[in-house]
């Protein structure tokens, strides 16, 4: 993600209205099943501390089978999502994430009991318990208005009367499909989208097909390779669409709201057209392109950010080159290589500011060192603020969007580009990318890889960089090539 101006103060709110809908939660907690092999809840709970409800327990999500139709004026979603998933113990009942109403459930092809726990919970009392181990298919049919639900204190539905576009993070999959909504549980994907067919559809990976049937046309779109939910989008409206493929033949999808000024729409489309020399510079310094297919969608709506979508990073017509990096990177760090938990969301947005630096000195800017040094002579100056207490190890659920994670962060990759050297790091992050690539990975994990792989004790480094109590200090030890001035 990136903000359209870093100044904007955003604060997510706290899940407000959960904590009282949690004293309505049912079943026994994922810890006992595990002590019996007799069936038990799944449960309502995901592995998050910052978003305890996101995600749930006892399955794992394989694929998701999304169809959704869409009514503009109305504004109502209808929906038949089939989710194929494994039960990882014995499973009495089992949830998914979904804030629109459920109309009915099938598992297996059996209708199933639902109740909703809380507004964003749906729970599922198959016919027969699910035995440990077992693949099935839950089959759920919603209908309702996206624009009119709320979750930990966010209403991520982005909608006129032409156009929608699902791009959030940490959350948007539960205002279009049921699913369990955490990175740490990827899926792949069939997405297909019914609409009146002089609307455009565009989707994640690569598409399958568009079919016309009378006044209305189903496009399908597919994402072969592992996805975190959030990641999954759906641009809907009257957009310019094209194709294309990289130098080195990755398929290229670029799509304008045509709904745009001719202007913006021109201006757009050119930004849209770098994606793919963006891409193949990219893996350059990173390493094979971790998917399919590459692209990026430009929304008329009035958005305040981009987003990382999986193959398909979403702009608003203010897109300029930097931001395109930024959503590109991301493909490698955050959509292949995912947060194991949202605490670890400085591997995603540190990095892929820092991917913006490496670009930015290799296209005419500022070195990497002489934009760390700029950055740290002039934010030492306030050695206890926020920008330096923060910790970008655990920043808290109200904090992951920062300034700090963004703009620290890469200082932390480039300050450890000046202590081990610019090969080495260039290494150390190809490394890292291929050991984790469709997964997910923490912090720690991070840390005790560079220590490995450099053969050096980083702690100092890390402690410093990472959880220190005020601005590190201008010292060879932690990369820095000056004192405070
Ligand atoms: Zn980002």
């Amino acid at each position: 993600m990136r903000w359209r101006t870093v100044l904007v103060v955003f604060l997510l709110l706290l899940v407000p209205g959960l904590s009282g809908a949690a004293a309505t939660v049912s079943g026994a907690p994922a810890t006992v099943s595990t002590l019996t092999s007799a069936p038990a809840p799944g449960g309502i709970r995901g592995p998050d501390s910052y978003w305890p409800y996101d995600g749930n327990g006892g399955t794992n999500a394989l694929h998701y089978d999304v169809r959704i139709a869409y009514n503009f004026s109305e504004r109502i979603l209808r929906g038949r999502t089939v989710v194929t998933m494994r039960a990882n113990r014995a499973l009495s009942s089992f949830s998914l994430d979904l804030l629109l109403p459920v109309s009915a459930v099938k598992v297996n092809g059996w209708t199933a009991r639902f109740t909703r726990p809380n507004h964003h919970e749906l729970k599922i009392i198959p016919r027969s318990a699910i035995s440990a181990g077992k693949t099935f298919k839950v089959e759920v049919v919603y209908r309702g208005k996206p624009s009119q639900r709320g979750y930990a204190g966010e209403r991520n539905w982005l909608a006129d009367r032409h156009e929608f576009v699902t791009m959030n993070q940490p959350h948007m999959a539960p205002w279009w499909f049921p699913s369990n909504d955490h990175p740490s549980d990827k899926a792949t994907f069939d997405i297909r989208v019914n609409l009146p067919k002089a609307k455009r559809v565009i989707s994640n990976g690569i598409r399958v097909s568009r079919k016309v049937i009378g006044t209305r046309a189903v496009t399908h779109w597919r994402m072969s390779d592992p996805m975190a939910t959030y990641l999954a989008v759906v641009a809907a409206g009257d957009f310019l669409m094209e194709a294309s493929r990289t130098s080195s033949g990755i398929p290229v999808y670029n799509a304008v709201s045509s709904r745009l000024s001719s202007a913006e729409r021109r201006s757009s489309l050119r930004a849209l057209r770098r994606t793919a020399g963006i891409t193949e510079w990219l893996k350059g310094q990173f390493g094979p392109y971790p998917f399919s297919s590459i692209g990026g969608v430009v929304t008329n709506l009035d958005v305040g950010f981009a987003l990382e979508n999986q193959t398909r990073p979403t702009y608003g017509s203010w897109i300029y080159t930097g931001v395109i990096v930024h959503e590109v990177a991301h493909q490698w760090f955050g959509d292949s290589v995912s947060v194991r938990k949202w605490r670890d969301i400085w591997l995603n947005e540190g990095f892929a500011t820092y991917a913006e630096v490496l670009y930015d000195a290799t296209h005419g800017g500022k070195s990497v060192e002489a934009w760390l040094d700029g950055v740290y002579a002039s934010a030492c100056q306030s050695p206890t603020s926020s920008f330096w207490t923060l910790k970008l190890d655990n920043p808290g659920a109200a904090h992951i969007f920062d300034g700090a994670v963004y703009d620290r962060g890469a200082m932390v990759l480039a300050a450890l580009r000046n202590r081990i050297g610019a090969a080495e790091l260039q290494r150390v992050l190809r490394l890292w990318v291929t050991a984790h690539r469709d997964g997910n990975a923490s912090v720690a994990q991070f840390e005790a890889f560079t220590e490995a792989r450099t053969g050096e004790d980083l702690d100092g480094f890390f402690d410093a960089w990472l959880r220190g109590a005020r601005a590190p200090a201008g010292t060879a030890e932690n990369g820095l090539r000056h004192a405070c001035p």
